[in-house]
């Protein structure tokens, strides 16, 4: 017999997960279908930082994303509190804040003045008998700025989006062939919702989907520096409109603390020279934290895209969510994973406008293999590769 759920959603990224989460609870029959391992994209890699806007705000001047993105942080903090439209309850953040390092004689009167006006109390500088004991001792001089940007422990995330629903997350085989999974499977939706990241755009071009839809995928080379010295959330301020790096801490299941560097470090090509990376990274703690001692430093990198709908500026992120519609389907890209709670909220927008209301039913997916949680990149270099010594 034909199974008929109100939403079936392919690609449980952060944003079909909170999506997924979201519908559920509102009473929604949902599928959420995934074709590797919950989370394992954009979303393991990510460094978890729930943005302000500060970051955004480099330039001197406060742009559109900067204050659409400010709202954000108080979302989380109620999901993580179980009093938000999803209950993150049973998630962690490995950081309740963030650092700004800005170095002496570097733009940082601007950025403090700019960010303070536009983004409120959420930043503030910390004076230099308060500064983290580990900060003071890596030899760093210049301004510390404490920022309002909760640093989630995503793979808690992924979990406690998942746990309550298990029954409904699903693996697709053939995720070329979307429609031909439902086809096979007797499922018959009224509303698809596609959260597959670099997949969204084929499939849209397969469905006849994709008038007037552009995406852009904006290359990195991320970094990890395994056997770090102490737990770092920061951001690095240089003179661009781009932090040096920013620096998130993660700990792998040996019990290794690993840096993992996003910002200007990072932003090349993905086949360039990963060497680059350790040598660009050393160079700026060295002149960031100089007392850090780097001898036991061990390194990896990762090559990965971020995929969003086009922003009208060159190399730049857009300002929101995007979400392309087309007859039942919508495509959606989050931009961010901060803005997962924004992206829900337009799909629920779009539901309500077409009275997709939710039925109450539960189907049964029993017969559909369950999907599994993916691994984190800072353990899989272990596994794939192996971490290169400092030489
Ligand atoms: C290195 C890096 C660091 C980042 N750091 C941050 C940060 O600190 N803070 C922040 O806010 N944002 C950050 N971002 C951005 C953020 O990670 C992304 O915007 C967000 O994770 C995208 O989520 P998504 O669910 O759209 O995509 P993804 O996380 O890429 O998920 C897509 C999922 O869909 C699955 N899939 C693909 N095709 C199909 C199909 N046909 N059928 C079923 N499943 C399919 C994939 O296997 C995958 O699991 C970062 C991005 C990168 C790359």
């Amino acid at each position: 017999m034909t199974r008929t759920p109100d939403i079936v959603i392919f690609g449980a990224g952060i944003a079909g997960l909170w999506a997924f989460n979201r519908l559920k609870r509102a009473g929604y029959d949902v599928l959420l279908l995934e074709s590797r391992a919950i989370g394992c994209g954009q979303t393991i890699a990510s460094q978890g930082i729930v943005h302000s806007g500060l970051k955004y705000a480099f330039a001197g001047q406060v742009n559109a994303l900067a204050k659409s993105i400010s709202a954000m942080p108080d979302l989380w903090r109620d999901a993580l509190a179980g009093v938000g439209p999803v209950d993150l309850s049973a998630a962690r953040m490995n950081a309740s804040s963030q650092h700004l390092l800005i170095p002496s004689g570097f733009m940082g009167g601007l950025v403090k003045l700019v960010t303070k006006k536009a983004l409120g109390g959420n930043v503030h500088e910390v004076a230099k008998k308060d500064w983290p004991q580990d900060i003071n001792d890596s030899g760093f001089k210049g301004s510390v700025i404490y920022m309002d940007e909760p640093v989630l422990d995503v793979p808690s995330v992924l979990e406690a989006l998942v746990a309550p629903y298990r029954d409904s997350a699903c693996m697709i085989d053939t995720p070329d062939d979307p429609m031909g999974f439902l086809a096979r499977h007797d499922i018959a939706p009224k509303r698809i919702i596609y959260t597959g990241a670099a997949s969204n755009h084929a499939i849209a071009k397969l469905n006849g989907d994709d008038k007037g839809l552009k995406t852009q995928a904006r290359p990195l080379l991320m970094g990890f520096i395994k056997n770090a010295p102490f737990p770092l959330y920061a951001h690095c301020v240089g003179t661009s409109d781009k932090p040096v790096a920013t620096i998130t801490t993660h700990t792998t299941q040996d019990g290794a603390l690993v840096w993992y560097l996003g910002g200007a470090v990072a932003e090349r090509d993905k086949d360039s020279d990963p060497q680059a990376v350790y040598t660009a990274t050393k160079d700026m703690l060295r002149k960031y934290m100089p007392k850090i001692d780097m001898s036991a430093f061990e390194w990896g990198v990762l090559p990965i895209d971020r995929i969003e709908g086009k922003s009208d500026t060159q190399n730049h992120l857009p300002d929101t969510p995007t979400v392309h519609k087309a007859g039942d389907a919508l495509y959606c890209w989050p931009t961010k994973l901060t803005f997962a709670p924004m992206l829900s909220d337009m799909i629920l927008k779009d539901l309500a406008e077409n009275q997709i209301a939710p039925s109450g039913k539960i189907s049964d997916f029993s017969d559909l293999k369950r999907a599994e949680i993916t691994s984190t990149p800072w353990d899989d270099i272990g596994k794939e590769t192996s971490w290169k010594k400092d030489v």
